[in-house]
């Protein structure tokens, strides 16, 4: 390696992540920097290596400064590390591996990717659609017990790049498509700068130093995860724990096995992290976490007290965003005070409220919040027109609602933009509108967020049929799951023979639950009379129904979404029935065999299928 990537600079603050890094190895090379479940510890020395390893490997295939790498692998410490490396000589764009490929098609032309690096020897959508668009591929090969991030790459063509060697401060690092009022969604390119002031913003805020080890269940294609967990860890020369993403019945063995004194995650992951604490009390007993975080979505003060009191320390609730490279705001720790209910004071950039003619407002007046600060993005790229709105007199509008009281605490109280917050996911409604309206049968469609208490909202549909056509909820579903990730597919399909109005004529896709009075607490207002379970797998699925549902009865007829059901809770109930049935049920089984004596339907049906072994139960062809 040059002596340019040799030189550290321990002692100055650093710009890039590369000398975020060099200077973390030069004061503790030895320390341990990445852990993951299973696998031997990296060290900062090594994870410095390893980036250098995958400097050089790209830039013998021509990926150099400025040219974009989509990255699509699973959660894990090779996508913390691959990150790392490609932000360090290129432009990292890490995409979710549940898209589509249509999806893949749209992101890797629109970021004009330069190469697509994924998991070798595995198919996927991604690697359809960088064929279709002739992008080259490269490929991660990594061992199972090899040391946590250690990887190989292979694939692409020898050739220079025009510009090699370490990206800089002001290069970008990181693009990240943020969804919009349109359906197309905007590309968010934050800085070396940006990714590390927010990463000092995180570590000055939760006082994060070498003696913390951080357990990531966050997504690494989502800023929250990639920043708050990953890089917030590295500033501080800590340690992240990479696991292979969030899983609830796993959580408890990490937090065994590796003693994290932080974590951070959304709402709904703290829900079924809760949900689970009563079955692992002694493991909760071992604990000794410092602080649990939040972020990305509102937490319920309830949520919050829980956790405190289960886990014995203080629940930091944070605001973050993509465009500030993650966190504005956040609860300080004591002494200072947690307030429940908002998401703390400015940490990091300058948080202030506007209002629509720009002028700032005064303590306790709601408007939009508004930021500014290192971290912020200097705009969207090539988008003159989002920009135009998105920035006033030097601020960033963030499309939330909010106030701040006299202690210069702030409370989100709503939203001015149009998406859909589904458990800190966040969907454009038009996305999905265009795919509902791809389907013949179809004549209009609005997708809109309803109340959900897991998810905080979740997603329907208001839609009209084309004169004389029919067509299911569950085939418009299915028609949709073909198209979009799972997480984008409506929950519920309300089928009128008109999309209700404003005052001013136009849909009003922010208040269609209420005008359609879709409200979370009316499922249990669908309930059908209560049929007591016949059969033993009748018994035996209601059974596991009340215990994922947490409720006292469940009839044969009930509709798991009428009972608080969602999509969460359905990936819960299906691996309940693979861990007390060992057969696999599709996932979607929770909404096309809706009820309990349909969904014992379909388990005689797997049983009874002559080539199903006892090893052999899936359910996926049905
Ligand atoms: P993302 O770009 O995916 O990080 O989403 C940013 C949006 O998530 C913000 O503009 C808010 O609407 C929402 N958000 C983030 N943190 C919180 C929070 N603590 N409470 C409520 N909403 C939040």
């Amino acid at each position: 390696m040059t002596e340019r990537l040799r030189s550290g600079t321990a002692g100055t603050t650093p710009s890039s992540l590369y000398d975020l890094l060099s200077s973390r190895a030069a004061q503790g090379g030895r320390s341990i920097a990445i852990s993951a479940p299973g696998r031997p510890q990296l060290s900062y020395e090594k994870l410095l290596q390893q980036t250098e390893y995958v400097v050089g490997a790209l830039n013998s295939v021509g990926v150099g400064r400025g040219d974009r790498v989509a990255i699509v692998l699973p959660n894990g410490p090779e996508m913390a590390v691959a990150f790392i490396g490609v932000c360090a000589c290129s432009t990292s764009a890490p995409l979710n591996p549940g898209y589509r490929r249509s999806e893949f098609e749209y992101y890797l032309a629109d970021l004009n990717a330069k190469a697509l690096l994924v998991q070798a020897g595995v198919e996927s959508d991604a690697r359809l659609a960088a064929a279709e668009r002739s992008i080259p591929v490269l490929e991660l090969h990594a061992t199972s017990h090899g040391k946590a991030g250690l990887f190989r790459l292979t694939g692409g063509t020898t050739s220079h790049p025009r510009r090699s060697g370490i990206a800089e401060a002001q290069d970008v690092a990181l693009v990240l498509h943020t969804s919009g009022t349109t359906s197309k969604p905007k590309i968010v390119p934050l800085s070396h700068d940006n990714l590390c002031a927010s990463a000092r913003n995180i570590c000055e805020a939760l006082n994060l130093t070498e003696a913390d080890t951080c357990l990531n269940i966050m997504p690494l294609f989502h800023i929250h995860g990639l920043v708050a967990a990953v890089l917030s860890s590295l500033a501080a020369g800590a340690c992240v724990v990479c696991t292979p993403g969030f899983y609830a019945p796993q959580f408890y063995g990490w937090l065994d096995e590796y003693h994290p004194s932080w974590y951070t995650a959304v709402p709904t992951m703290h829900q079924a992290i809760l949900d689970r604490a009563e079955q692992n009390g002694a493991v909760i007993d071992r604990t000794s976490l410092r602080f649990i975080r939040s972020s990305s979505a509102a937490l319920a003060p309830s949520v919050m007290a829980d956790l405190e009191a289960t886990f014995g320390a203080p629940l930091i609730e944070a605001y973050g965003m993509t465009e500030a490279a993650h966190q504005m705001a956040s609860n300080p720790l004591a002494p200072r005070p947690r307030k429940p209910g908002t998401v703390g004071v400015a940490a990091g950039p300058e948080v202030a409220i506007m209002d629509e003619a720009g002028s700032l407002l005064p303590v306790d007046k709601r408007g939009e919040i508004v930021i500014r600060g290192p971290n912020v993005m200097v705009g969207y790229e090539n988008n003159p027109a989002a920009n135009a709105t998105a920035f006033t007199n030097g601020w960033f509008r963030t499309g939330d609602e909010g106030y701040l009281d006299s202690d210069g605490y702030l409370t989100i109280t709503g939203r001015l933009k149009e998406i859909i917050n589904r458990g800190g996911e966040k969907i454009a409604p038009r996305e999905i509108d265009e795919v509902l309206l791809e389907h013949p049968a179809v004549a209009q469609a609005v997708a809109f967020a309803i109340p959900d208490a897991r998810l905080g909202e979740d997603i329907a549909a208001a839609v009209v049929l084309q004169n004389g056509e029919s067509l299911s909820e569950k085939e418009l579903r299915h028609f949709t799951a073909t198209n979009l990730a799972d997480f984008k597919v409506p929950k519920r399909v309300v089928f009128l023979d008109e999309i209700p109005t404003g005052a001013t004529g136009k849909v009003q896709r922010l208040s269609l639950a209420e005008q359609l009075d879709l409200k979370d607490d009316q499922r249990g207002s669908q309930h059908v009379e209560l049929v007591e379970p016949r059969t033993a797998v009748e018994v035996k699925l209601a059974e596991l129904w009340k215990e994922v549902l947490k409720i006292d009865r469940v009839g044969a007829n009930d509709r798991f979404l009428d009972l608080g059901g969602d999509s969460m809770l359905a990936t819960r109930l299906v691996y309940r029935i693979r861990e007390e049935m060992r057969l696999e049920l599709p996932l979607l089984a929770a909404f096309d065999a809706p009820t309990v004596a349909a969904q014992a339907a379909l388990v005689e049906q797997i049983l009874s299928a002559p080539d199903a072994g006892p090893e052999d139960r899936h359910g996926r062809a049905l």
